[in-house]
């Protein structure tokens, strides 16, 4: 009998002393925001001009910070990145291949949240979306499950794919700016009204109180790192700003409401305007308040924007994250306030980096280049042809590829010559003509693809990879190749698109710095954990144990 109580005993301490909280202790509010195009080397270079009250310094002093963390799926783009965060698992899983995809069956290409079952509040000409085609669910999902719907969980962005991305299938709502009205809205596949707290400001919309302010950098610009020409021919900035120093907002007689929100989410302005929905929704909803953990997930998209236009060594993006660790600060205090201090844990990362502009790299030596294999309609006629050569058919015959894509070749799978082995030969004729083309270094085949392999390349490629929504090859081009004649973007597999921070702070966090090379598909393991729920059925990752007390 003493020896059994000795064993449930010490079952019950292995049990309750592997970094579990009991229930009191956990989060009344769990908040994970993803920074829409951060690189982890916006710390290294910036990190002596952030504020002492900033975000950055207090996740120093009191947080864990994971230096070493890499998106590992190779298309890094935003509905890719933003559904790894929650759900734990990889495209090849979750779903999301990209922001939008070609679809074999109907020809046509299909945005990551289209759903013409339902319809956005307040805009009924608008097309409906939802969270439908996200084919897992996420750590929020689970919280409801694990509840009996009792934890609340929201998202809020300015980009609808992102909010709802991140929430998942049962959040209890996810809330955007509409991006053509610019006003606040959610899908009836959530709820079929907007609620007060947000409907307040829609009329006039909410960025109506920016008309005429301007965006100057908040330093002396000596303190600026970024120290090329203010004034340049690389950068695209949006109608109605310049490439230089100071951006300034049109007054009321110039453009529609409207066309002025389009500009001023352009600029630190477009953060302010979110995390002013996410404080409405954690008062409007109240978060946090009972002994149920709540979860917000938030997206800070006008970095993504300000980003693409002027690019990772501008004074536009280094001024961008000086005031996104103010704007990040402020809104730890805000929660110090109102959900009480010790009573929260946030998570911070990002969807992906971004490539210097190619304009720019090229000053110091780097090879870069825009578009290397030339317009998508050429490589396409190119590829038909090689195919045509060496499968000895007509032109007169239908085409044998169908699309190329986003890095992808789609083949005209109900091609006669395409049956069977035929299939696999033509994969491989692709395949090789495109490794032989300058700026081309890697490219799987479908028959690649789908059986276990080595090397890293491959298996971000292998991670991209969905058996249903991608094509049947696809391909890597060189770091510092970027499609686009001016400014830059993201998609690649290369470090300076999948380096991001990673950055925890608050209830149930171990402070300090770690090395270890983590993904930020480890929040919704290490999320699951801090609520006290088990982790959602696909994912791939082990919780931040080392960052959990
Ligand atoms: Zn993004």
């Amino acid at each position: 009998m003493r020896l059994i109580s000795l064993v449930v005993g010490a079952l019950f301490v292995l049990l309750t002393s592997a970094g579990a909280l009991v229930a009191s202790e956990r989060p009344r509010l769990i908040v994970v925001i993803s920074v829409d195009q951060l690189c982890q080397d916006y710390l290294i270079r910036f990190g002596d001009n952030f504020a002492d009250d900033g975000f950055f310094r207090r996740v120093e002093q009191e947080g864990a910070a994971f230096a070493q963390c890499h998106h590992r799926h190779a298309f890094t783009v935003t509905g890719p990145g933003h559904a790894v965060q929650l759900t734990g698992a990889y495209p090849n899983q979750h779903g999301i291949v990209g922001n939008s995809w070609f679809e074999r069956l109907t020809g046509k290409d299909v945005y990551c949240c289209d759903d013409p079952s339902v319809q956005l509040i307040g805009l009924p000409d608008a097309k409906g979306v939802s969270p439908r085609k996200l084919l897992v669910e996420t750590t929020g999902d689970i919280m409801k499950l694990a509840s009996g719907k009792r934890s609340k969980v929201f998202g809020v962005a300015i980009k609808d794919r992102v909010a709802m991305l991140m929430a998942g299938h049962n959040a209890d709502a996810a809330f955007w700016l509409e991006d053509k009205e610019n006003a606040w809205t959610t899908s009836t596949y959530y709820r079929q009204d907007l609620p007060g707290y947000l409907r307040v400001f829609n009329t006039p919309l909410p960025t109506e109180r920016l008309r005429a302010q301007t965006w100057e950098l908040l330093l002396p610009k000596e303190k600026y790192h970024n120290t090329g020409p203010d004034k340049n021919s690389w950068e695209n900035p949006p109608k109605g700003f310049t490439s230089e120093f100071p951006h300034v907002l049109p007054g009321k007689e110039k453009l529609t409401p409207q066309d002025f929100a389009e500009l001023a989410l352009r600029s630190p302005f477009g953060n302010e305007v979110t995390l002013e929905g996410a404080r409405a929704i954690i008062a409007g909803e109240n978060l946090g308040k009972d002994g149920v953990t709540d979860l917000l997930c938030i997206n800070l998209s006008a970095n993504d924007f300000v980003g693409h236009d002027f690019g990772p060594h501008s004074l536009e993006v280094e001024d961008m994250t000086y005031r996104t660790d103010r704007q990040l600060g402020d809104f730890l205090r805000f929660l110090d306030e109102h959900i009480g201090s010790g009573k929260w844990t946030l998570a911070l990362t990002a969807d992906h980096g971004v490539a210097p502009v190619v304009e720019y790299a090229q000053q110091f030596r780097l090879p870069a280049k825009r578009s290397p294999l030339g317009k998508t309609d050429e490589v396409k006629a190119k590829l038909e042809a090689r195919l045509r050569d060496r499968l000895s058919t007509g032109s007169a015959e239908k085409p044998l590829v169908q699309k190329v894509e986003d890095y992808q070749v789609f083949l005209q799978q109900d091609h006669p010559l395409l049956a069977g082995d035929g299939f696999f030969t033509a994969q491989t004729i692709v395949r090789d003509w495109l490794l032989e083309q300058p700026y081309v270094v890697a490219a799987f085949t479908r028959e690649d693809l789908i059986r276990p392999g080595s090397g890293k390349l491959f298996q971000q490629v292998q991670r991209t990879f969905h058996p249903q929504r991608s094509g049947d090859v696809l391909f890597v081009l060189a770091p510092y190749t970027v499609p686009g004649a001016k400014g830059t973007t993201h998609g690649s597999p290369w470090h300076y698109d999948t380096h991001v921070p990673l950055l925890l702070i608050g209830c149930g966090i171990r402070a300090g710095r770690f090395v270890q090379e983590v993904s930020p598909a480890a929040i919704a393991s290490t999320v699951a954990e801090l609520a006290g729920v088990d982790y959602p059925s696909a994912n791939a990752e082990s919780p931040l144990r080392d960052a959990l007390k």
